[in-house]
């Protein structure tokens, strides 16, 4: 198990400089011009590429961009990808989103012209060592939370990836961080080629998820990718509850590690049914009791567990990891405490848009619940829910699209009404709340019905629920 730091940065600066003279002067293509595009752009301009950046929209859609671009000195083309991308082309960066069977993209590979993407392009031009996070679930709470123990550990980080900022942002702006903590998706993990995250761990693999992209064993692999091209000073940490990861062979060469909520692993974070503990080859010990940690629900110890292990191996102090798990107040709409109402508790689970969420809620929640669900059907299977709606929910709102489907596959759980709107939906759940309930939003479904994304439900469901607040006071 690694201890010090020294050895990830010795190797990545001499990476770095070694690809920082590839560059120079060389050409190189940027397929997409959105934020990561962008960020990619800038960075290999830095580094003293020629740089030309190509995308298919119209460039009213994309003045934002290309001011910058202009700003710059960077030349670009707008409204669709032309020959001039592969001109002299050294290299070509592809944004995420760009599809890989674009026609010049198959020219570009039969003239030789490597294709790289956004992850993989930062990564060879950043001295700063990562730490990464992917799994199905529970990738941007247990990144964020990273982000947390690092400050409380004192060590200047950056928190990026699949989680709003590209990786190439933060090495772009923030060269010289201690860390880069980055969330990394499954899409991400499919091009990636020398990407060699100094600590990095898979949270979980979802059955859900297994279904859902074709062929299961396709999905899972990708997965483990993260953990290929690391060396023996880095760590690959799994969870050691998830039959799949437990079983697999771990390709790479870095040393692994595991967390648990079942019991002891051989190295790494456990949680003993009162405290997380840590056996690592450099100590072993108690962090903190369960009750301690801000958020609630088993979802969330795990991410605990799994943070406290990245950080642990990453060589962060035992007492800077208590204080990151005991501080952390959770990321926006998932299981977000919004306020209290006459003696009812609101909860902003916005982001839970499949049952799998709601299930987690359900679990993480004591007390009584109204609880509202629907939108955009996805084609799930709401009944799972049923044993738990019948046990734990007061009454149940349906809102949305998805109302009448919902309300049919779990009738018979408990009280059931179809509200139409939201805003009347919400209304409906505060009327059938009684003191010591709590509202729960959390809808199993996706929000494009009624709602541009996840994050606008969420804050409309914030919005209502202040302003019953306004009304009492
Ligand atoms: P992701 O970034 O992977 O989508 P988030 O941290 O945004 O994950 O959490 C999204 C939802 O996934 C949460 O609202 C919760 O319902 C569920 N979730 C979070 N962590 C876990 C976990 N470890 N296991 C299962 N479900 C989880």
């Amino acid at each position: 198990m690694m201890t010090t730091n020294m050895p990830a940065n010795e190797m990545i600066m001499a990476n770095q400089s070694e690809n920082t003279r590839h560059i120079a002067g060389k050409r190189a293509t940027v397929f997409g011009m959105a934020r990561a595009g962008l960020a990619c752009a800038l960075l290999y301009r830095r580094h003293g590429a020629d740089v030309f950046v190509t995308d298919r929209q119209p460039a009213d859609i994309l003045q934002q961009a290309t001011n910058i671009l202009e700003q710059e000195n960077i030349t670009f083309e707008t409204g669709g990808h032309t020959e001039r991308s592969l001109h002299k082309c050294d290299v070509i960066i592809l944004s995420p989103g760009v599809r890989l069977d674009l026609p010049l993209l198959r020219e570009a590979r039969t003239r030789g012209i490597p294709l790289i993407s956004e992850i993989e392009a930062a990564w060879v031009l950043s001295a700063v060592p990562v730490v990464a996070v992917t799994g199905s679930n529970g990738k941007t709470t247990t990144t964020t939370w990273l982000g947390e123990i690092y400050q409380a550990a004192g060590v200047v980080s950056d928190v990026a990836g699949n989680i709003g900022r590209p990786y190439a942002d933060a090495v772009l702006r923030n060269p010289a961080a201690g860390r880069h903590i980055l969330e990394i998706s499954s899409f991400q993990l499919e091009t990636i080629e020398t990407f060699a995250p100094h600590a990095a761990v898979i949270l979980n693999i979802s059955q859900d998820h297994l279904d859902r992209h074709g062929t299961p064993e396709c999905y899972a692999q990708t997965k483990l990718r993260l953990f290929a091209k690391q060396r023996a000073a880095d760590v690959a940490i799994i969870n050691h509850d998830d039959d799949y990861l437990r079983s697999a062979s771990l390709p790479g060469a870095g040393q692994p590690a595991a967390f648990s909520l079942a019991g002891p692993v051989g190295a790494g974070v456990w949680f003993d049914g009162r405290v997380l503990r840590y056996r690592l080859t450099t100590g072993e010990g108690e962090l903190l009791p369960a009750e301690e940690i801000g958020i609630p629900g088993r979802h969330n110890l795990a991410n605990a567990a799994a943070a406290a292990c990245v950080a642990l191996v990453d060589g962060v102090s035992p007492d800077a990891v208590c204080r990151g798990l005991r501080e952390f107040r959770g990321v926006e709409h998932r299981l977000e405490f919004v306020t209290e109402v006459d003696g009812v508790r609101y909860i902003n689970d916005s982001k839970g848009t499949n049952p799998d969420s709601v299930r987690v809620a359900l679990e993480a929640i004591r007390t009584p619940l109204v609880l509202i669900m629907g939108g955009l059907d996805k084609g799930t299977d709401y009944s799972v829910l049923f044993d738990l709606v019948k046990d734990n929910v007061r009454r149940l709102i349906c809102t949305g699209k998805a109302a009448e489907l919902i309300a049919r596959q779990l009738g018979g759980s408990t009280g059931i009404m179809i509200v139409r709107d939201f805003t009347e939906a919400v209304e409906a759940a505060r009327k059938a709340a009684q003191p010591g309930d709590t509202v729960l939003l959390s809808p199993g479904c996706a929000s494009f019905d009624r709602f541009k994304n996840y994050e606008e439900r969420g804050r409309v469901f914030k919005d209502i629920v202040r302003a019953f607040n306004r009304k009492t006071s």
